[in-house]
């Protein structure tokens, strides 16, 4: 009798581990370069166009559902065109969570020193490639793995980085968008990743996610820390305006991974040598391990 209910143990805690499939961080890394080699991905663009199909392709070896949502959105007087990519992987559970980045590129470089660079746009390796190529090598897994509890949506948006400092209306127009129309089943939690790339990360909690969505905070900087990526410091950073806050603002149970300390954003320099793969690394593993282990 008792050697029975040791083995009926032993069986339940077998059938209570959940294996988190390895984030694959060479490949990552090749996502990042290779939007890279795309050039500047600006709204607009036949780069953005090239980089769309590229984020397709790579969906399309998955079985998931893809959509593309088109949309137009104004600023300062001109009209562009938008396209939100949407991945729906398990599209027939109920429970779901939706991970977001986007993938235009800022036309600009405003933040070069040299004001003559200003019209140059920007190749993004971190803001914007970075996001990207972390959700894409996670659509690979989720290709192969089907979590235990939840079903994932991958949501690749356009149109975040063409606004105007101190205009929060003028940023984050593709996610804005996607909330404002949105139909089909509720994500229970919002994650986007952004600026995730820098060799030197270092990732404080969001301010507006901490304080819209503190458990969830937590729970994501938990996970890291288990994992002994000490590089989520447990600490209330600045306030962003990124695609979370669409969200947040419509009622979403949603936060932003960011590390928004990086001297070469919205400059020239902001190419694949200042990334790493071992920042893609942490932050796409950190995700596979909330997905997977639910
Ligand atoms: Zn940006």
């Amino acid at each position: 009798m008792k050697k029975l209910s040791i083995l009926f143990l032993f069986l339940l805690l077998i059938s209570c581990q959940v294996n988190v499939p390895k984030f694959n961080s060479n490949l990552a890394w090749q996502y990042l370069e290779e939007q890279c080699a795309l050039g500047a991905r600006v709204p607009g663009s036949d780069e953005i166009e090239l980089c769309r199909n590229y984020i397709t392709t790579i969906l399309e070896r998955s079985d998931a559902a893809i959509e593309q949502q088109h949309f137009e959105a104004q600023i300062d007087s001109i009209n562009y065109p938008g396209v939100n990519i949407i991945a729906h992987f398990y599209p027939r559970r109920s429970r779901r969570i939706l991970l977001g980045a986007h993938y235009d590129t800022r036309p600009w470089a405003d933040k070069e020193e040299n004001s003559q660079l200003h019209t140059i746009p920007i190749i993004g390796a971190n803001d914007a490639a970075s996001g990207v190529a972390v959700l894409l090598e996670i659509a690979n897994v989720l290709g192969k793995y089907e979590p235990p509890q939840y079903g994932v949506d991958l949501v690749f948006f356009d149109l975040e980085d063409m606004g105007d400092y101190g205009e929060r209306e003028t940023w984050c127009l593709g996610s804005k968008y996607f909330v404002e129309h949105f139909i089909g089943k509720e994500p229970e939690q919002v994650i986007i990743v952004d600026m995730i790339g820098d060799k030197n990360l270092n990732i404080e909690m969001e301010y507006f996610s901490y304080h819209n969505s503190p458990r969830l905070v937590n729970q994501v900087w938990q996970i890291a820390d288990d994992l002994g990526f000490s590089q989520f410091k447990p600490e209330i950073g600045q306030l962003v305006y990124d695609d979370h806050y669409p969200f947040i603002e419509n009622g979403y149970n949603a936060i932003d991974i960011i590390d928004f300390e990086y001297p070469w954003w919205h400059t020239l320099e902001d190419t694949p040598d200042k990334c790493s793969p071992a920042s893609l690394d942490i932050v796409g593993q950190t995700l596979l391990q909330l997905i997977f282990s639910e």
